[in-house]
């Protein structure tokens, strides 16, 4: 029986903040009007912030994804007394350029052609289902994923453990996972590293900044560094 090795996709292995910044900056500077006098780093710390309040919110299922989706721009716009009824075409045009901007991070097809080699690959995800099934359409990451396990699917969102319970039903069907080493690699330490390990997997912090740690966990700085750790 084959070992389950699961991977995150954004700030795994996609640099989801470099395109997010860089398609950020593009829209600033198209929408200079709008912004007006604001700093470029003034806008894309509210917009952060108020994309993880209201992605904390919609985790709840307190809010649906058009109001994410519109109030990540109109809330932060509101706050610096810019027009938040321009939202939804900035919004619009910000995610034709995120959509340009996806590139994977150093390492990512290696460490996946290498994980096909050992195990069954999967890629455990939150975030939106068009755009998580567009990132692995562009990529080609179907060449070594065999399960793609959404939080938009399943109807919840890590840390719950029933998203990666649902992983392991994916790979496994409902007779469960008999023994086979399920590992997960992600680079979040709340909802991967501490969701993973509640579920009862071995987590694996991607930390390419070297960031302190919480807590002990097995971390690597570079995604082929986590190679010898699947077998
Ligand atoms: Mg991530």
């Amino acid at each position: 029986m084959k070992n389950l090795l699961f991977f995150d996709l954004d700030d795994t292995l996609l640099d989801h903040a470099g395109a997010e910044a860089r398609a950020q900056r593009e829209t600033f500077s198209a929408f200079g009007e709008l912004f007006g006098a604001l700093s470029f780093g003034e806008w894309l710390g509210a917009y952060r912030q108020a994309n993880v309040r209201l992605w904390t919110a919609y985790g709840r299922a307190e809010i649906g994804r058009e109001e994410l989706h519109r109030r990540r721009f109109a809330d932060p716009l509101s706050s610096f007394g810019l027009d938040a009824g321009a939202a939804e075409e900035v919004g619009a045009a910000y995610l034709e350029r995120y959509r340009r901007a996806w590139r994977l991070n150093d390492g990512a097809e290696e460490l996946l052609a290498a994980a096909a080699e050992l195990g069954e690959v999967g890629i455990l995800s939150n975030g939106f289902r068009e755009l998580q099934r567009a990132k692995i359409a562009r990529f080609g990451l179907e060449r070594w994923v065999r399960h793609v396990v959404l939080s938009e699917e399943v109807g919840a969102m890590k840390p719950a453990r029933a998203i990666f319970d649902a992983a392991v039903r994916a790979a496994c069907g409902e007779e469960g996972v008999d023994g086979r080493r399920k590992l997960y690699l992600g680079d979040h330490f709340e909802t991967d590293v501490l969701g993973a390990r509640a579920a009862g997997w071995f987590p694996v912090l991607y930390n390419p900044g070297r960031g302190a740690l919480p807590a002990p966990v097995v971390h690597v700085a570079r995604l082929t560094d986590a190679i010898p750790l699947l077998a």
